[in-house]
């Protein structure tokens, strides 16, 4: 079991970090710099340049980065639905651990 969990729901099972839209792109790599937790990585040789390495080290709820780019190219999923899915989550894990009790 992943130690990082967000609203009692494991990180991994989160959908939550940046998009890129690569025709807005311009490689100035301003959020590479800015983020702290190695969600980017950059690969000199590759097209694009930018990749989103680690989705899962994005913090959730956080889109600090998006402020940084200059042509907008950085979006995130939405966060209502995203809350929406981290309790339908946790509810339908409660009501699994529930049941396996219940069968023990
Ligand atoms: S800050 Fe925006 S334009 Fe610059 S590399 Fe990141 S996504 Fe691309
Ligand atoms: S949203 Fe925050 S944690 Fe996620 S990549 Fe951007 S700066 Fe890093």
């Amino acid at each position: 079991m992943s130690e990082s969990t967000f609203m009692g729901v494991e990180r991994d099972r989160i959908d939550w970090s940046p998009r890129i839209d690569f025709s807005k792109c311009n490689d100035c790599m301003d959020c590479v710099k800015f983020c702290p937790h190695q969600v980017f990585e950059v690969d000199e040789n590759a097209k694009p340049k930018l990749k989103v390495k680690n989705p899962n080290n994005c913090v959730v709820f956080c889109r600090a980065c998006a402020k940084t780019c200059g042509p907008d190219a950085i979006t995130f999923p939405d966060k209502t639905k995203t809350t929406k899915m981290i309790k339908a989550t946790r509810k339908a894990e409660k009501a699994a651990e529930k049941e396996a009790k219940a069968n023990e």
